[in-house]
């Protein structure tokens, strides 16, 4: 995280790089299961796609002379965009390209929401899907909400909201399993598509888990145990202030 007012810390970028290295590994890991899923209701190459794509990216990160967080997004989502094909290669990649540049002051709580938010408009905008048309976007959405409304509602530490924000991803994959695709591949198959979790959420999911693992890392902390961490839902402390609001009100 960056810790100086004048601009982007050195570290910045070195963290953004590790983050890539580690979601490369763990997607090679994750590649026969990621191709288990595709081949249920797609074509089975996404996780071919996403471990070939990944590898060359943290390939393309590590070559970097002492990068700055937006280009190491920017060389990044491109080398994703190139290798990964398919749908994930712009969805996950083009995303990041555009995400990125929110992280030109350097990485801090703030910068984080905003680069979420972007990265999930970015998808939603190449894809057209929204939740609930089993994509990668039932993992994104509730990820990106969460995300914000801890940083920016209920006040959560940077590393607490992004643990909260992968225990929703996790529910908005578990999600895709009984609903029907509306979007890509899978969506060819019509009702016979209910019943299977989405590759491309699994994908993203695994993406945030190594986020979440880098961050504890770079911070020298353990990862957050999500219900140690409050508030939860409902935010009490909103409800109080909104009810302080209407009884100060004029009563109509
Ligand atoms: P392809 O479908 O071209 O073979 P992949 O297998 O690599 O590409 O990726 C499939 C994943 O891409 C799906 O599981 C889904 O999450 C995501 N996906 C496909 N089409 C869309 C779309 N239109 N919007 C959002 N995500 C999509
Ligand atoms: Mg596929």
């Amino acid at each position: 995280m960056s810790g100086n007012e004048s601009g982007v810390s050195d570290s910045d970028g070195a963290a953004v790089v590790a983050a890539v290295e580690a979601v490369a590994e763990r997607i090679e890991a994750e590649r026969d299961y990621l191709t288990e899923l595709d081949s249920a209701i797609g074509d089975a190459d996404h996780g071919g796609n996403m471990a070939r794509g990944w590898a060359a990216a943290a390939e393309a990160g590590r070559e970097l002379d002492d990068p700055d967080p937006q280009t190491v997004c920017k060389t990044v989502g491109k080398t994703l965009m190139a290798e990964v094909g398919g749908a994930s290669g712009p969805l996950f990649g083009g995303s990041l390209v555009f995400a990125g540049a929110e992280l030109d002051d350097g990485v801090t709580a703030e910068s984080a929401v905003a680069f979420a938010e972007t990265y999930l408009e970015k998808v939603e905008d190449r894809g057209d899907a929204r939740v609930g048309d089993q994509t990668v976007v039932d993992a994104l959405t509730p990820a990106v909400h969460t995300f914000k409304k801890s940083v920016e509602t209920d006040g959560l530490p940077p590393l607490d909201a992004l643990a909260k924000a992968v225990d929703a991803a996790e529910r908005g994959v578990a999600f895709t399993v009984p609903i029907r695709a509306r979007k890509g591949r899978a969506s060819y198959l019509g009702w016979r598509s209910v019943g299977h979790q989405d590759p491309g959420a699994t994908s993203a999911l695994y993406i945030l888990e190594e986020l979440l693992a880098v961050a504890a890392d770079a911070l020298g902390e353990e990862v957050p145990d999500v219900d140690a961490t409050s508030p939860t839902i409902p935010d009490e402390s909103a409800a109080e202030a909104a009810d302080g609001d209407a009884a100060s009100g004029d009563g109509d």
